[in-house]
C-alpha cells in the first residue's frame, strides 16, 4: 500500500511524519503523473484557495476528480475537506467537488481562529485531540454522509463511501488513530 500526500502548499510534512511513525510507504504527490502510483491520498490542510489554484494550473484537478469517484480512498483536512466539497456556503467556489457536503471557510472567526479540543469520534474508541486553525465546519450533508464527529453541535467529521474529511488537523497531534482509520479505508 503507498499513500500519496498532495504537496503543493501546507502541512504536507507533518502527515508524512505521521504515516511513518506507521511504517507507510508514502510519496509527495506534485504532479499528475504521481497520481498514477498511490492507492490512497491524504488532502492536508493549508489555503484552499491557493491549492485549489495549483490543482488546476498542474492539471491535477479533473484527473484526481475522476479517480475520488472511481472510488480512490481520500481524506481531506481543513483545506482538504473545503477541496472536497461540493458547495462551499456563501461562496460561489468549488475545487474537487466530489462530497456531498456544504462547508464554511473559517467558520469560527477571528476570535477562535486557533484551539483544540478532546472530543469523541464515531468509530475510534478513545477521545481525540482535534486542534482546529481558521477551520472550517460542515454546514450540511447530503443523504450518503455518516457525521463521525460534532463540537459544540458543529459537524466537524464526515464519511461518504471512499472518503474521509476532518475539520481539524490530526497530523499535529501524536494520536494516529485517524491516519489508521484512513489506512483501513484503503485496505
Ligand atoms: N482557512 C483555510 C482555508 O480556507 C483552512 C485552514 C487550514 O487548513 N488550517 O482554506
Amino acid at each position: 500500500m503507498r499513500i500519496g500526500i498532495l504537496a503543493l502548499q501546507g502541512a504536507f510534512l507533518e502527515h508524512r511524519q505521521s504515516l511513518e511513525k506507521l511504517g507507510v510507504e508514502n510519496i509527495y504527490v506534485k504532479t499528475k503523473e504521481d497520481l498514477d502510483h498511490i492507492d490512497g491520498i491524504i488532502l492536508p490542510g493549508g489555503e484552499s484557495t491557493a491549492m485549489g489554484k495549483l490543482l488546476r494550473e498542474l492539471k491535477i484537478l479533473e484527473k484526481l476528480k475522476r479517480m475520488i469517484e472511481e472510488g480512490l480512498p481520500v481524506f481531506g483536512t481543513c483545506s482538504g475537506m473545503i477541496l472536497l466539497a461540493k458547495n462551499l456556503y456563501n461562496d460561489k467556489t468549488c475545487h474537487l467537488g466530489t462530497m456531498d457536503i456544504e462547508v464554511r471557510r473559517n467558520a469560527y472567526g477571528r476570535q477562535l481562529g486557533s484551539f483544540s479540543y478532546l472530543g469523541d469520534f464515531n468509530g475510534i474508541e478513545n477521545k481525540i485531540k482535534m486542534v482546529f486553525i481558521r477551520a472550517p465546519y460542515v454546514e450540511t450533508v447530503g443523504e450518503g454522509v455518516n457525521i463521525l464527529a460534532k463540537v459544540n453541535g458543529k459537524i466537524v467529521a464526515v464519511r461518504e463511501r471512499n472518503m474521509l474529511a476532518t475539520a481539524f488537523h490530526p497530523e499535529l497531534t501524536d494520536d494516529l488513530s485517524l491516519h489508521k482509520y484512513f489506512l483501513n479505508m484503503v485496505k
